[in-house]
């Protein structure tokens, strides 16, 4: 192996105080080998690895090989689980390697997942199974291919160990690339620990290397605050603009830095319903998909309370100020969420009466059971209206009459704008997905990999998720909806 360095590692979280991780390395695979590694997200980090051979690579991405400059650590953060709070959570089965870089000049932590126990791995044995990391790794991707803020998947590995789960399953480890993996969970550690100081610091490095644009500013606390707020507004739109469901929006994974992170029990949904859930742990549907605005905004009320000793000195003064910052969730929220709804009916412009026109399809999608995905592909080819054109959107409805009542206000609304259908159609196709990582393509990847070591249907799955708006020939049946025989019910967490 070459001796230069690999990722030129730069580590400004080790560099903050001792309180805020564990010194850990990970512990070695015992054969680890290279699944995938992800050379365009390589090339965009400037990470050369083109002298390595696989395995070479796979004894770094395994936690054998520890590169030269990094220096492993597992993070501190407590959180909300369901609603309750664990003091002392932590990466258990995780390993920050250092942080990279990238050609954009930001900042990336690179990230084993599955590597091995920590200080903060309680009862849990620090290792991933190989299932929930290939689900991680096409759901990431292709969340990124969506355009949804996210961690990246660098490379995957199996470990060539067996854990133990429901049973015996091959274990694995996932490389993530995040912009910061600091969580709310992370302030909740310093917050509930009577810590103003590490609060302070760790304040300070989030508004450094994630806002720097708020630098300076009056109250640069409260700017953060609302800065997340925002962030999160934004993102919990686009979940739900695509039928995300992400199952576990605990405070402990909800990122600072405003992507998607900790890929457990998620799933998109196929038929519509707003009460869709499909962790097997969330038995209340406490993060079903319509719930995940307020739950979001509640975790944003635990940050909130966390910050206030940074917002004022006098507690009754720094209460008002969360308070009022939090009070703009919900329509900064509404706002994301309408503008972008709009948008994938083919709207430029949000009107009086665009939130029941959405609501209104959304219902009727419910009550007949659409599939929410390739409903709203099909309008973008539905936009005169014909009944060649309307079939195929009638045909995912129970009463296609249903959708016949809808598609008359909606073709009325589309009268008052501007733009040509040609224009109108070409801007829809890059809101509204053909392929999405649906369940039961997931769960066969899984099943061909934990049963027969067949990785073909991973390579092509991904592929095809690359290029979620482009219809690709010979790929029909990765657009299609489960039969019945293949739906999926429940997802695991397992990791
Ligand atoms: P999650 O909500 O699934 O992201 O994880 C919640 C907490 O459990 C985190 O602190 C994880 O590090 C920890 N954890 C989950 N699985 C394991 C495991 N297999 N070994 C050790 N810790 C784990
Ligand atoms: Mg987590």
């Amino acid at each position: 192996m070459s001796n230069a360095p690999l990722f030129n590692f730069d580590n400004s979280y080790a560099r903050l105080s001792d309180s805020f991780y564990a010194l850990v390395p990970p512990t070695p695979a015992m054969s680890p080998e290279l699944i995938q590694f992800n050379q365009p997200l390589a090339d965009s980090l400037g990470i050369d690895f083109s002298a390595l051979s696989n395995e070479e690579m796979a004894l770094i991405f395994g936690g054998n090989t520890i590169p030269e400059d990094a220096e492993p650590l597992a993070m501190a953060y407590a959180g909300h689980q369901f609603g309750n709070l664990n003091p002392q959570l932590g990466d258990g089965r995780a390993v920050l390697l250092g942080e990279t870089i990238g050609k954009d000049g930001l900042r990336y932590d690179i990230q084993l997942k599955g590597p091995g126990r920590t200080p903060f791995s309680r009862s849990g044995d620090g290792r991933a199974a190989l299932g929930p990391i290939l689900r991680e790794y096409l759901l990431s991707e292709s969340m990124a291919a969506l355009n949804v803020p996210t961690t990246r998947a660098l490379a995957a590995v199996t470990s060539g160990e067996f854990i133990m789960r429901e049973r015996m399953v091959p274990g694995a480890i996932i490389t993530r690339v995040s912009r910061s993996f600091v969580r709310v969970g992370t302030f909740q550690f310093f917050a509930i620990r009577d810590n103003p100081e590490a609060l302070k610091e760790l304040a300070d490095y989030v508004i450094a290397r994630n806002y720097p644009e708020l630098e300076g500013s009056d109250a640069p606390y409260l700017a953060l605050l609302n800065a997340v707020i925002k962030r999160q507004a934004s993102l919990i739109a686009r979940w739900m603009q695509l039928g995300f469901i992400h199952g576990v929006m605990n405070t402990d994974n909800m990122s600072i830095a405003g992507e998607t992170i900790d890929y457990g029990p998620c799933a998109f949904i196929d038929e519509y319903h707003p009460e869709k859930v499909f962790s097997s742990i969330d038995r209340e549907g406490r993060y079903a998909y319509q719930n995940q605005p307020a739950a979001g905004h509640w975790d944003l009320c635990r940050l909130a309370e966390a910050l206030m000793p940074l917002l004022d000195e006098d507690r009754e003064e720094a209460a008002k100020l969360a308070q009022t910052a939090i009070n703009e969730f919900p329509p900064l929220y509404t706002a994301y969420w309408l503008t972008g709804m709009c948008n994938k009916l083919g709207l430029t412009e949000v009107q009086d009466g665009d939130k029941e026109l959405v609501e209104d399809l959304l219902e009727r999608m419910a009550t007949n059971k659409a599939d929410f995905t390739l409903t709203f592909r099909h309008l973008s080819d539905a936009l005169s209206g014909s009944d060649e054109r309307d079939q195929p959107i009638r045909d995912l409805f129970t009463n296609a009459a249903d959708f016949d009542g809808w598609a008359v206000k909606w073709r009325d609304r589309l009268q008052q704008e501007t733009r040509n259908d040609n224009e109108r159609q070409q801007a829809m196709y890059q809101v509204n997905p053909i392929y999405i990582p649906r369940n039961h393509l997931v769960e066969a990847v899984i099943r061909a990999a934990e049963d027969n070591q067949d990785f073909g249907p991973f390579y092509e799955l991904l592929k095809v998720l690359e290029q979620p708006f482009s219809q690709q020939e010979n790929r029909e049946q990765y657009a299609l909806p489960p039969k019945p025989e293949q739906e999926v019910l429940r997802t695991f967490c397992g990791t």
